[in-house]
């Protein structure tokens, strides 16, 4: 879960189905896990007191947020890069999911800042309820299907702000030999590796309802699940510079799939 050595408590979902009665659960920090574990190895009586004031709130609305530069050449096939808006009521959500959101306007930013028109239709897409059910992403999905969308390919950030390291496909050998065409294009950038398998759970919908080839957004992982959830997910945490890099990998991969298709 975490490499730091710190006592904050890292948050997550909890989830009750109707065979057993909902009892409280509550996260603790690693010190304080730790120093519960070795108090009941000695095998000797632990009296503790806990003071939770978590609670569910019932649903309200919410919205994804959606952009779109219209392709001018296949106006009805479209390329989805996206990441979540929600995020733990315990941080600020900086990395988790505010990166991802950031560096998908700023792929938005660029592409206009060049005056580039797409081919394909390009969805930049602000996905609500992640963590909280991932209503989203099903949505998004649902509404594609329902229009009878055609989706080339759809891209997620969701793994921090830090500096790129990969991609991964989820998708057919074709598309990602295809893709691996273009690796030491983007690797100058950053992103060195194209490996297989996962996406994001936001984009995960539209591989089950369209079978879209889906990709994730790699950055370094070695400080994410320090931060994760937890009270240090905060503004300050995300490197500026890192951040940008990683939405120049995401636009430099935007660009050619638009270019060449899958
Ligand atoms: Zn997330």
């Amino acid at each position: 879960m975490s490499h730091s050595v710190d006592n904050i408590p890292h948050t997550g979902g909890t989830r009750y189905d109707s065979m057993y009665a909902k009892i409280p659960a509550v996260a603790v920090g690693l010190r304080d896990a730790d120093w519960l574990a070795a108090e009941l190895g000695k095998n000797t009586p632990v009296k503790i007191s806990l003071k939770t004031n978590g609670h569910f709130l019932p649903d309200a609305e919410g919205h994804n947020i959606i952009g779109e530069l219209k392709g001018t050449e296949f106006p009805d096939q479209y390329i989805t890069i996206g990441g979540h808006l929600d995020s733990w009521d315990n941080c600020e959500g900086a990395h988790d999911d505010g990166a991802g959101i950031t560096q998908t306007i700023e792929v938005l930013r660029t592409l206009k800042a060049l005056g580039y028109k797409p081919r394909h239709t390009i969805r930049f897409v602000l996905f609500a309820n992640e963590e909280n059910g991932a209503r989203g992403g099903d949505q998004y999905a649902e509404v594609a299907k329902a229009r009878n969308e055609k989706h080339v390919l759809a891209i997620e950030s969701d793994a921090g702000g830090f500096t790129p390291r990969a991609f991964s496909f989820n998708s057919s050998d074709a598309v990602f030999e295809k893709v691996k065409s273009w690796l030491p294009l983007i690797a100058p950038y950053g992103c060195s590796e194209f490996t297989r398998g996962g996406g994001g759970t936001d984009i995960a919908p539209l591989k089950e309802q369209l079978g879209t080839p889906l990709c994730g957004f790699l950055p370094d992982s070695q400080r994410y699940f320090d931060i994760h959830h937890a009270s240090t997910d905060t503004f300050e945490s995300v490197n500026k510079r890192e951040l940008e890099l990683g939405a120049v990998n995401m636009a430099a991969l935007v660009y050619l799939v638009d270019k060449y298709g899958l």
